[in-house]
């Protein structure tokens, strides 16, 4: 019963992953990736809607829930451009 210090040698990192609750994994690992259960899957990002808890895979996307929200914009701002195309000349 002699030795119970245990260094450890490397620099660990934090896991980045966001878990499905809003936080981080924060596990600590070897790569600066992740953890290994993280560590090959995709890095999520908090959904753009405020107060929103869940994650979406783009950086400045939404979750499933609010992503149709977000995109019917874009899409509405598309037709309407291709309209003012369309009639103007
Ligand atoms: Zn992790
Ligand atoms: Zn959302």
């Amino acid at each position: 019963m002699g030795c119970g210090k245990k260094e450890i040698p490397w620099n660990f990192y934090y896991c980045p992953y966001i878990l499905r609750t809003g936080e981080e994994c924060n596990r600590r690992c070897y790569d600066p990736k992740g953890c290994k259960a993280h560590r090959n899957s995709p890095k999520h990002y908090p959904c753009i809607q405020p107060g929103c808890v869940k994650n979406t895979f783009s950086e400045y996307g939404a979750c499933k829930k609010h992503s149709g929200k977000y995109r019917s914009r874009a899409f509405y701002q598309r037709q309407k451009l291709a309209k003012i195309q369309v009639s103007g000349g």
